[in-house]
């Protein structure tokens, strides 16, 4: 009977990234091969939110959207959505994974169904989506306050002492430094170095498109566009052009077609990748040059002479040259 689970059940399932409305129908939408155990939505709904290892809500067939979560991540996290357009159908999903099923009472899939399932999709993505850009604005507040709150940063900070870096402009909390983020000239969000060298983002803010810059891109013909704030600030001191710290390899790509739509094309883009050489995949160079080549634009990343170190990128390098051991 296990095999027919889904369809025991009246469910059937989509696994998609980003499930359009206007592509139709859903790919998965088998009907049903046996009759259903359930006459009404709750337990069907319940059952199938089992199968994904979320137990303990109370469902109500309200026609609204909730939310609740997932149990793959963290407490709180509410990637977990579901509503019941009519008492015969519950649309559920995950937002961390695309992943998105539909229960059903009735034992049949018919057209009126689908079309529930497709605008209930429709506005859970919605009211996400709504939800997203008030908690972005939410942070980027906070992060403008203490911005403003903040002192300069102190040179002797540790980290900036590990690093062998000036300040170059961030600030202070107590003894956190902060690195400001931008987007679209303005500040969203602050990555907070603390003295062991530990990072932070603000909580719910963006990254993705944000990045912070070193040096001005006014008047420059190349532009550097890397990975970590300390790697930025390395070869900004070492070749004197404006660098944009893209701070991790998942925001290389959308800040590299960012730049290249937004700078002349006369401006050269330079991406500075950074050498996971000891990670399997090495991200930094693969993202690297999946960025580069997107916008054809050259990458450079650190080779090591050194050995017995855990050096990646090019701040690594310089310090483990100047005789600090990078661990
Ligand atoms: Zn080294």
């Amino acid at each position: 009977m296990r095999a027919a689970g889904w369809g025991g059940r009246g469910m059937t399932h989509t696994t998609q990234k980003d499930w359009p409305l206007e592509r139709g129908r859903p790919r998965t939408e088998a009907p049903p091969k046996a009759p259903p155990r359930h006459t009404t939505i709750e337990p069907a709904l319940l059952e199938a939110l089992a199968e994904c290892g979320v137990t303990g809500l109370t469902v109500h067939a309200d026609g609204v959207i909730h939310r609740f979560d997932a149990s793959d991540k963290k407490r709180g996290n509410r990637c977990g959505w579901y509503v019941c357009p009519s008492l015969d159908v519950a649309v559920f999903g995950f937002w961390h994974t695309g992943e998105q099923h539909t229960v059903i009472t009735g034992g049949r899939v018919d057209p009126t169904t689908t079309l529930e399932t497709r605008l209930a999709y429709q506005r859970a993505k919605e009211q996400r989506e709504a939800e997203q850009r008030q908690q972005w604005t939410r942070t980027a507040e906070q992060a403008r306050r203490w911005w403003a709150a903040a002192e300069s940063a102190d040179p002797h900070h540790p980290y900036l002492l590990k690093k062998r870096l000036a300040p170059h402009g961030l600030r202070q909390r107590g003894d956190m430094l902060l690195v400001p983020l931008f987007l679209g000239g303005e500040l969203v969000n602050l990555q907070r170095i603390l003295p062991d060298g530990s990072k932070r983002f603000m909580a719910g803010g963006r990254i993705r498109g944000a990045a912070s810059l070193l040096g001005r891109i006014a008047g420059a013909d190349t532009v550097y566009l890397c990975e970590g704030w300390a790697t930025a600030a390395t070869l900004h001191e070492a070749v004197g052009q404006p660098v944009v710290a893209a701070m991790n390899c998942g925001n290389l790509l959308p800040m590299a077609r960012s730049l290249r739509s937004r700078l002349p094309a006369s401006v050269a883009i330079i991406v500075a990748a950074d050498n996971d050489r000891y990670k399997s995949g090495n991200a930094g160079l693969t993202k690297g040059r999946e960025a580069a080549l997107a916008i054809g634009a050259r990458i450079v990343w650190p080779e090591f002479p050194c050995a017995e170190c855990a050096c990646s990128d090019f701040n690594d390098r310089q310090c483990c040259a100047l005789g600090e051991v990078v661990a």
